[in-house]
């Protein structure tokens, strides 16, 4: 029997058992949680955003626990996860004790449940999307909501310079006529490993991997590039390998 909080309810969003593009390098299976307070207009999930279906944890910790054989981690996804903090925390708990590693894919406006999981060891990466410069951000969510996001950066940046986390990455998702954000979003953010990943809305034509590689030329460092035509690609600029080089000195 796995241990896990007594009487722990998830609002379920979804399970997928084997997903390959959650995770970088690894096959993993991927919770969806219930639920999220922002209402961005592109939003992928948005027939989760809302509504309940309540499971016990153990139900979904057996969902996990069959996929175990095909895969090497879970992600958390949502919706947004970290807004049901015991249910977050008892499967992260219970996906460590199968010997899985654990991601979180997160909007970042509850840092207490990220301080929770990072202070207990219990996640491997997080992806953190970042909206929209810090000067825009509580306009564009409709919300007080940037000085919990900066507080998630800043626990995360922390926590994968002590070696609490492993992987960490900010994620942008980039509309077209919004190109100037991300050089400025790269610069509010520090040096952590950044996603420029392309956005679609049936109003404005997404923009190509060739156009995001050319908005990536002005952020001087290796950026990941996704897109659906491409899937992820890693790219570095001219400028970026200057800067890596300047720093090896
Ligand atoms: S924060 Fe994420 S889950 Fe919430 S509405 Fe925006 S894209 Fe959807």
């Amino acid at each position: 029997m796995i241990p896990y909080g007594d009487a722990i309810q998830l609002n379920f969003g979804g399970f997928i058992p084997l997903s390959t593009v959650d995770w970088r390098g690894r096959s993993v299976c991927t919770v969806f949680f219930r639920g999220c307070p922002v209402r961005c207009t592109y939003c992928q999930n948005a027939a989760i955003l809302a509504g309940e279906d309540f499971r016990d944890i153990e139900e979904v910790i057996s969902l996990i626990n069959g996929s175990k054989l095909a895969t090497s981690g879970v992600v958390f996804s949502g919706g947004e996860p970290t807004m049901q903090k015991d249910a977050l925390v008892a499967l992260a708990r219970a996906a460590r004790n199968l010997g899985l590693a654990t991601g979180l894919q997160t909007n970042g406006v509850f840092p207490d449940t990220l301080e929770a999981l990072i202070g207990d060891r219990l996640l491997d990466r997080v992806a953190l999307d970042i909206k929209a410069r810090w000067a825009r951000y509580n306009n564009l969510l409709g919300g007080n909501y940037v000085k919990n996001v900066q507080r998630s950066l800043d626990l995360c940046t922390e926590a994968l310079r002590n070696g609490a986390l492993s992987e960490f990455q900010i994620v942008i998702t980039l509309f077209r006529g919004y190109d100037d954000e991300v050089a400025i979003i790269a610069a509010e953010s520090g040096d952590v490993d950044l996603v420029l990943q392309q956005g679609v809305t049936e109003r404005v034509p997404p923009l190509s991997e060739k156009e995001l590689k050319s908005i990536a030329d002005g952020i001087p460092r290796r950026v990941l590039i996704r897109t659906r035509e491409g899937g992820e690609i890693v790219y570095e600029s001219d400028r970026s390998r200057r800067t890596s080089r300047k720093r090896q000195g």
